[in-house]
């Protein structure tokens, strides 16, 4: 009987990478997709694309390796923090820790040849291979006819003819396909990674030049207006409900600002020290200004863990003021 060979795939839900899980579905390899979660790429997108296609995704939680890695990554970052040489790598690591146990003969990826300029030139798709444990056990079903071959070809698991030649930036063959294998809808590439936005990147930078690069203060980022008051502090507000609503439930022992009895907008702080008075009224004042009931003046509370047992009295800060703060 033949064997039928089982295959992980890195999956994010982009087009190329569903169009890498059907191919090999339809050359009769039993695919399993598997999405990696970090708080800058969640699976919504990619559970929606597998959900689409009939496909049954596993998710992995790789938060803390991400971020080590993201500390020094080898490869250096991309245009904005997106180190995708060194995430990719990562990615493989981590595949190739599971495959034994879960009886896996090797892996797949969407990835095509010069698509990407960062991730996906030769040799960057070399050093994602050195990175990683199974360098010898990839296979990109878009591109794998113009790379070296792989121990899954060398040995017979995959016919180097049944790949294909996929590269560059143009994406009218991957368009043909998705028509072809009836794909309803799909994202473009990378793009539900925040590392590669210009303004998360510049917020997250902020974190990394102040010693705040850690996940409880990461798990902010997405959301509201973004402040840096000094070294030691750096403030969140809520552009609206919805945001207010996310931060809160995010809280744990940060410190939050706001007015008691008119609805507006809540701060949060993420100090590493405790907040002095100077620094109270500064955030205070701060918060005042994206205060639309409020005209000049007011009190407003604060305290940690929503317990608001303090108050202070300040004034808006003026507008032309808040430029200096804000990230
Ligand atoms: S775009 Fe984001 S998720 Fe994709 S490889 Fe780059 S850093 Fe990783």
């Amino acid at each position: 009987m033949k064997k039928i060979y089982r295959v992980y795939a890195m999956f994010s839900g982009g087009l190329d990478s569903i169009l890498s899980v059907i191919y090999m579905k339809k050359l009769g390899y039993e695919v399993i997709p598997i999405f990696f979660k970090t708080p800058f790429f969640t699976p919504e997108n990619a559970q929606k694309a597998a959900d689409e296609n009939g496909f049954e995704l596993t998710v992995i939680d790789i938060t803390k390796q991400h971020i080590e890695m993201m500390k020094a990554p080898r490869y250096g970052f991309g245009k904005n923090m997106n180190p995708c040489i060194d995430c990719h790598g990562l990615m493989f690591r981590e595949l190739s820790k599971l495959m034994e146990e879960n009886k896996i003969d090797f892996l797949i990826s969407g990835e095509i040849l010069g698509q990407r300029p960062m991730s996906q030139r030769k040799d960057a798709l070399n050093s994602v291979a050195k990175l990683s444990s199974v360098k010898d056990l990839i296979i990109r079903p878009l591109c794998q006819k113009l790379l070296v071959d792989t121990k899954p070809i060398r040995e017979g698991w995959v016919k180097k003819e049944e790949m294909l030649d996929i590269q560059g930036r143009g994406r009218y063959r991957q368009i043909a396909l998705a028509k072809e294998y009836g794909i309803k809808s799909f994202s473009n590439p990378g793009g539900g990674c925040v590392l590669t936005d210009i303004q998360y990147s510049i917020k997250l930078k902020d974190l990394v030049e102040h010693n705040m690069f850690e996940e409880k203060y990461i798990k902010f980022l997405r959301i509201g207006r973004h402040f840096r008051l000094s070294d030691n502090v750096k403030m969140i507000i809520g552009r609206n409900s919805d945001d207010n609503e996310k931060l809160s439930k995010l809280i744990t022992d940060e410190i939050i600002f706001k007015h008691l009895e008119i609805p507006g907008p809540l701060a949060i702080i993420n100090s590493k020290h405790k907040l002095q008075k100077n620094e109270i009224e500064l955030v205070a004042s701060l918060l005042l200004r994206y205060h639309q009931k409020i005209e000049n003046e007011a009190i407003v509370h604060f305290g940690e863990n929503h317990k608001l047992e303090n108050s202070i009295q300040v004034t808006k800060m003026p507008r032309e003021e808040v430029k200096k703060y804000q990230l």
